[in-house]
């Protein structure tokens, strides 16, 4: 099958009934349609299924025909006994197949183990290779689908290195026409009389080209800082009307800056969030002779909870306390400038789970509202902050890593409470601003990277060691214990714990797995006691441990038989080719859980739980909080075992926001390559460009470490160790050569140059060539 995709029909032993795929689009990957007139949706197709697996069949079926609006008629059919399955090999012209004792491991099961559809629907979803895919356009249907796997040999023929981020702009656009959306049906609803309008807030990622989707669709641009605000400046510049919300500490000159802007024909608010901005802002506008649009952000007394709970509340950092505020109106109104007052603003912080918090917080922003308009300031526009949260564990609201309402249910609270308020006290509504972040491009980015590592997947030099000598002593065993029996003082102590621990391994089976797995984990314990005590030797200590290892090995290939109760206490170490520091920073400093799962083998059983070290030399360097398959934060990951000679790629989802800013340089890890994609549909895409990422002399250089100073230091270096004889000319050359070339690459852990990716029969295999 070249594209892995099902194709051409195949019948079903024993029924009679021939499932066809007739003209598959590209991408589509099921068995479509049933030579009876019925369509492929009909009950009639799935009780054949049924029927099938009644008599002891296996009915083999895509899951695409699942999502495609059958799926209670498919669950049905699920829940009667009848396998999905989703494997490509029977293209060709599959055949019903004998029923095991075990049910097959399904893209389903996948989607339910990593809680896909909580996090990830409309714009993640699995397909019937078992890849994850992408539907940027956010349509159920998939026909938009880009396969990530697809992607990705697709970048490593372009020899783009991993980890790489992989950016679509149009799931941004699906979400800014949702919030919109949202907004829209909520004024309908209610019959409020303004529109809504979004800022994007820069802080949450400055990265130009992402910043260029807002603008182009649209949005405003909320600045916090001075460099910011260059930004903004200058892309809104062209737009007229453009809406630029300024906060964070104003400086005069960037007070001044908005001034100007609005001779732009930007309206460029300045939002007054420390009482001190006032003057400054009086004496520049009657300096420069302009009118400014002013704002004053509310300290809100409503308090969230979250981790950003502290922007909130009387302590929070930001804004003007309710005495500030009436001050404010009395000063400007004292200048004659009351009517340049036409914003309020309240932030209360990010990622806010609980509606009710919202609600609050509305309520107390639209009465301050109507009461500024009420002492005369013209006012028209509430900007009501970001805060609009995500599922980041598909839990609908069970954790703190969720949220409890969804967009809808936010646009709808925002204008109610306005309506209320404006109601109650007779104030025209004002315009609503949004300034949501998180909510907008956190799904637009997914970070790709590959596991480099795992304990068991290369032969541990050690085990063959073992294999040579647990057969010697095995031998040995009885005689040791009968001499240990008689007298246990002549017994060597280190002789005697690992003719224990031999015995521990060869009589491992299920019956009593929990104890031996016991015994293993003291014996392994006591081994390194013995040693500190000098009486084990450093071969009989590393004997012990690949017994240990022997032990795990035999306990994880009982695999999926494994008791419900038994617990491995020690998840695997998989290393990635990432840094935690730089591409997901939260993970670390704010125990944030972020979605990570395999891109491919989805409809294989993962069998391993596993958790993920980066590259950098930083015992922080982990993910090893993630989402339990029931919900619930859990320590470990389930993944694959890794296949010898094939690369392992994971994806880490939800990251479009924050992470890329405040990713450090932690062990000189630089910033990872960018790719924007486009759908085409029919599983076509498009490489819009690429960004690429940091080379080692660039992070180098943000250390203050000149390229060319290094470079020169070496080659003087290496030039008089030539001259004394120390090193070789073809020595130094290679050695310069290396540096060089070190200097001008990536940061990150590069497969060497003779091992290439190869594409055969649509599943990337590493092959080592020797041309
Ligand atoms: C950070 C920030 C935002 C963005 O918040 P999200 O929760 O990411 O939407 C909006 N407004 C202000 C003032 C901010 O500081």
């Amino acid at each position: 099958m070249g594209s892995g995709l099902l194709r051409g029909g195949f019948k079903l032993k024993g029924f009679g009934a021939e499932i066809s795929a007739p003209g598959l689009r590209k991408n589509a990957c099921v068995a479509q349609a049933l030579q009876s007139p019925d369509a492929p949706e009909s009950l009639s197709f799935f009780s054949a299924g049924c029927e099938l697996s009644r008599v002891g069949c296996r009915f083999v079926i895509g899951t695409r025909l699942v999502r495609q609006g059958v799926s209670s008629v498919a669950r049905s059919a699920w829940g009667g006994g009848f396998v999905g399955r989703t494997s490509l090999d029977d293209g060709g012209g599959g055949e019903v197949e004998e029923e095991e004792e075990e049910a097959e491991w399904t893209v389903q099961d996948s989607d339910a183990l990593y809680r896909l559809h909580g996090w990830g629907a409309p714009y993640f979803a699995i397909n019937v290779a078992g890849h994850l895919c992408v539907r940027p356009s956010g349509g159920t249907e998939g026909r938009d689908e880009v396969d990530m796997m697809a992607v990705i040999d697709s970048l490593t023929a372009q020899q783009l290195q991993l980890p790489v981020i992989l950016r679509f702009p149009d799931i941004l656009h699906h979400r800014m026409r949702e919030l919109q959306g949202c907004f829209s049906s909520a004024i309908a609803k209610f019959g409020y009389q303004r529109h809504f309008e979004g800022v994007f807030p820069i802080k949450c990622n400055p990265e130009c080209h992402l910043l260029d989707q807002f603008v182009e669709f649209g949005f405003g641009l909320e600045v916090g800082s001075k460099p910011e605000l260059l930004i903004a400046l200058s892309k809104l510049s062209s737009r007229d009307g453009a809406l630029l919300i300024c906060n964070g500490y104003k400086d005069s000159v960037y007070v001044e800056n908005v001034v100007l802007a609005t001779r732009l024909g930007i309206r460029a608010v300045i939002v007054l969030e420390q009482i001190e901005e006032l003057e400054e802002v009086v004496a520049c506008s009657q300096r420069l002779g302009i009118r400014p649009i002013i704002g004053v952000r509310a300290k809100l007394s409503t308090k969230h909870n979250g981790h950003w709970g502290e922007t909130s509340g009387d302590k929070a950092k930001f804004g003007l306390t309710v005495t500030q505020i009436v001050s404010v109106v009395y000063r400007l109104r004292q200048e004659g400038m009351l009517d340049c007052l036409k914003l309020l603003h309240f932030h209360i912080g990010s990622q806010i789970s609980s509606i009710l918090v919202i609600k609050e917080a509305m309520r107390e922003a639209s009465h301050t509202y109507c009461e500024l308009a009420r002492m005369g300031a013209p006012m028209g526009y509430i900007d009501v902050g970001g805060g609009l949260g995500i599922d980041y564990d598909g839990s609908k609201g069970h954790s703190s890593a969720s949220v409890n309402y969804n967009m809808q249910n936010y646009a709808n609270d925002v204008v109610a409470a306005l309506m209320d308020a404006c109601l109650l006290k007779g104030v025209a509504e004002p315009v609503i601003v949004s300034e949501s972040g998180r909510a907008l491009a956190s799904h637009s980015s997914v970070l790709v990277f590959d596991v480099l590592h795992a304990p068991h997947h290369t032969k541990n030099p050690a085990s063959a060691f073992l294999d040579n000598v647990s057969e010697a002593e095995d031998l040995h065993l009885d005689s040791f214990r009968n001499d240990y029996a008689s007298n246990p003082q002549s017994q060597d102590a280190g002789e005697y714990l690992l003719s224990t621990f031999y015995q521990v391994c060869a009589t491992l089976e299920l019956g009593n797995i929990q104890e031996a797995f016991n015994d293993a984990k003291q014996l392994r314990q006591e081994a390194s006691s013995l040693f500190r005590l000098g009486c084990l030797s450093l071969e009989q200590r590393a004997q012990a441990d690949v017994l240990y290892e022997k032990v795990c090995q035999q306990v994880l290939g009982f695999g999926s038989r494994l008791p419900k109760e038994f617990k491995l206490s020690f998840p695997t170490l998989y290393t990635c080719n990432l840094s935690v520091f730089r591409s997901a920073p939260d993970s670390w400093a704010i125990s944030q859980i972020f979605p990570v799962m395999p891109l491919h083998r989805l409809n294989e059983k993962p069998t391993v739980q596993a958790i993920l070290a980066d590259l950098t030399c930083d015992s922080d360097g982990k993910i090893d909080r993630f989402i339990g398959p029931s919900g619930e934060m859990s320590r470990a990951l389930a993944l694959h075992s890794l296949q010898e000679a094939k690369p392992y790629h994971l994806g880490l989802f939800l990251g479009g926001v924050y992470q890329e800013m405040l990713g450090s340089a932690h062990n000189l890890f630089g910033g990872v390559n960018i790719v924007y994609l486009r759908a085409l549909g029919d599983g076509d895409f498009a490489i819009d460009f690429v960004l690429p990422g940091q080379t080692a002399g660039e992070v180098l250089g943000g250390t203050h470490h000149s390229h060319a100073d290094l470079l020169k230091e070496l080659v003087t270096q290496s030039s008089s160790s030539v001259a004394a004889g120390k090193l070789s000319q073809k020595e130094a050359s290679l050695l310069i050569a290396n540096y060089q070339r070190c200097l001008d690459s990536y940061t990150y852990f590069s497969m060497p140059s003779d091992f290439l990716y190869h594409k055969s029969n649509s599943e990337s295999t590493l092959v080592h060539t020797t041309a």
